[in-house]
């Protein structure tokens, strides 16, 4: 059957000729019946499988809920997006063909995505349904819409970062549907940049299964001081309800209720709300009353409220503290976590991790390619030293951490120069509008017969350097975390990956084993777990105490994130984001035998926090160690070592 997309476009609110689609969620097929009557257009909901609300039982919808509520919707003539919006495991593949070719049979208006093995298989499957970029793609930039318009994304969820002046631009720019976040819970993250959960405790919130490691109850710690800061990483609910002329003048097309694990009358009451708001807007824009129901929403508020990011950084306003740590927002009743102390390496775990990978190739007959070392590098004197190391590939971070500076042309022309037999990559920042684009392509014309390549950090720099000839490496941040969105990437255009930080060991093994595209593994390092548009270091402006003595090691002139399980480094780049970087150093350095025997072919050092003289260190002991020489102790330079993700393989 061929899908009618004028059929689906069909929206019932209109403003000026414009569509405007109020989007509820719904965790149950109860909640739903619920949801379906209450005043609005369209509903999204999980199956069982593979979406970003996979920790609570009971929730999510069978697959005979979800025909049964399709045609409940469009009898109404209202419609249902089906949220296929975490990230694959390799076992995950086999489940997404038959869900996939199940949700093709009973047609949704539209699936939410998060992951590109998605892309890949509606290709492969002949998928005939529209498809819709989560959040959790963190779309940010024009080029980014325009790589995923022409991939057959129909409806992009902006990043929750984004404001509605940008998004007021954006809508000049592309006839992309925009999905925006009106109304729920937050993350303090940058959508799908944060790894903590996944590398703390193996459950992944790219996964949907995050722990909520952010609304920990950290102080913090600088130059001597101690902040005692009470959740300085727990945001407020956002609540657009006073906004909404605001939103749709921006241009926005469907406003995001969040809250599918919610109970049923919460949500079909603020949908009600929100859905009356509109249509009294629609009705008269003039006497509109902005506030009729906001203080019953504030009356039955969980968190405290804030416009988030619509009107520009709204600083340490956006922190909530109304019954943060009690559990009181969830209908457990309980927090998701409390401080862990991330898992230290042990003897056991080394010899079981290297007999899975031992059992594994032996029946996966490869020839491993000849590994070589890459480093990340932050400051100019750590790529000097790593070039006169003979470090093959250098790349050049694009977010650089203060007090130092971004490289600049000449930095980069004087390394080009002098690199003897190492790659010099130019890395990109994690997060680019279309302003930082456009100077980046300034300076590609004129540096790019330079270099030796290209870490890039998000699709939109795939779509618009990929006319540059140079190669291309993807880094952490595509969160590549198997092996069919490794070969999505590959026909974009990446000529190499970095596997994600997330990985466990299963998929690691199957990711690079069943890929053709050469994958990069970071063995060493302490990689950015929490990017935030978030200003931490906004808390130290009033000392509150002097002389904080403590057993664990704190670097002084670094901010610190302080709990009684760890502390937790915090950089800011020249952009004024944080970088949270984990307590413990990434480290596979005992696992270098085994890794060997698999078809990888770079090992990575992200060696940007550390000192040039500590870099050297690694360096030295790394290159060794591919020439099989191994040192019997290693040094570290934070907490301790810890396998990451692998620790929970
Ligand atoms: S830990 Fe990260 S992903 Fe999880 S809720 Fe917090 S910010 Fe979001």
């Amino acid at each position: 059957m061929t899908l009618d997309l004028t059929e689906v476009n069909k929206m019932s609110r209109y403003y000026n000729n414009k569509a405007i689609e109020l989007l509820a969620p719904a965790g149950t097929f109860d909640i739903f019946e619920g949801i379906i009557q209450a005043n609005c257009d369209a509903v999204y909901f999980g199956g069982q499988v593979l979406n970003m609300r996979m920790i609570r039982k009971g929730y999510n919808f069978s697959n005979d809920d979800i025909k049964k509520a399709i045609r409940i919707a469009h009898n109404l003539g209202k419609k249902v997006y089906i949220t296929v919006n975490n990230l694959f495991s390799h076992k995950d593949i086999h489940v997404a063909r038959d869900y996939l070719l199940f949700l093709n049979d009973v047609q949704p208006d539209g699936l939410i995505i998060q992951d590109l093995a998605v892309l890949q298989l509606a290709k492969e499957l002949s998928l005939n349904l529209p498809l819709h970029a989560s959040v959790m793609m963190n779309v940010h930039n024009l080029a980014m819409i325009d790589g995923l318009k022409e991939r057959g994304i129909s409806r992009v969820v902006l990043s929750r970062e984004m404001s509605l002046d940008q998004i007021k631009y954006i809508k000049t720019q592309t006839d992309m549907e925009i999905e925006y976040f009106t109304h729920g819970d937050m993350c303090i993250a940058h959508g799908s940049q944060c790894h903590y959960s996944g590398i703390l405790y193996g459950m992944s919130s790219n996964r949907g299964r995050c722990l909520k490691p952010c609304r920990w109850d950290y102080h913090i710690k600088k130059d001597g001081q101690l902040y005692k800061t009470k959740f300085p990483m727990a945001v407020k609910d956002m609540c657009m309800y006073t906004y909404l002329p605001e939103m749709i003048d921006a241009g926005i097309d469907s406003f995001k209720i969040e809250g599918r694990m919610r109970q049923k009358e919460f949500i079909v009451n603020l949908i009600n709300y929100y859905g009356d708001a509109i249509d009294r807007y629609i009705e008269d824009p003039i006497g509109y009353d902005r506030t009729k129901d906001y203080k019953k929403i504030v009356t039955s508020r969980k968190r405290d409220l804030s416009t988030n990011y619509a009107f520009g950084k709204p600083g340490l306003s956006n922190i909530n503290h109304r019954y943060e740590g009690t559990g009181k927002f969830y209908s457990t009743g309980k927090v998701f976590s409390s401080p862990t102390e991330e898992p230290v390496i042990t003897d056991n775990q080394l010899a079981s991790i290297a007999h899975t990978i031992n059992v594994y190739m032996s029946t996966h007959k490869i020839i491993p390619p000849v590994k070589h070392l890459s480093v990340k590098v932050g400051t100019m004197e750590q790529a000097k030293l790593a070039i006169e190391k003979g470090v093959k590939t250098i790349y050049l971070s694009g977010d650089v951490y203060q007090p130092y500076k971004p490289f600049t042309k000449e930095d980069i022309k004087y390394l080009t120069r002098h690199k003897g037999h190492s790659r010099i990559i130019l890395g990109l920042p994690k997060m680019m509008r279309d302003m930082d684009l456009l100077n980046y392509k300034n300076l590609l014309d004129e540096l790019a017969k330079d270099l030796d390549g290209l870490l890039v950090t998000n699709i939109g720099a795939i779509t618009a350097f990929s006319g540059y000839d140079l190669p291309l490496i993807g880094d952490y941040t595509l969160n590549i975390y198997n092996y069919k969105a490794a070969e999505y990437y590959k026909e974009l255009g990446l000529d190499q990956y970095t596997l994600s930080i997330e990985s466990k060991l299963p998929d690691l093994l199957n990711t690079i084993t069943h890929s053709s595209l050469p994958s990069e593994v970071i063995v060493h390092g302490l990689p950015c777990v929490m990017y935030l548009e978030h200003d931490l270091f906004a808390n130290t402006k009033h000392p509150t105490d002097n002389g904080y003595d403590d057993a664990y090691y704190i670097e002084d002139t670094v901010l610190h994130l302080v709990t009684p399980a760890g502390n937790y480094p915090v950089y800011k780049d020249q952009y004024e984001r944080c970088h949270m970087l984990p307590s413990k150093e990434i480290c596979l350095y005992s696992l270098l035998p085994s890794l060997d025997s698999l078809n990888m072919t770079s090992y990575r050092i992200e060696g940007m926090s550390y000192t040039t003289k500590q870099l050297e260190y690694l360096i030295d002991i790394y290159k060794k160690a591919l020439y099989h020489e191994t040192a019997t102790t290693l040094q570290h330079f934070s907490e301790g070592h810890t396998l990451g993700a692998l620790s929970h393989s």
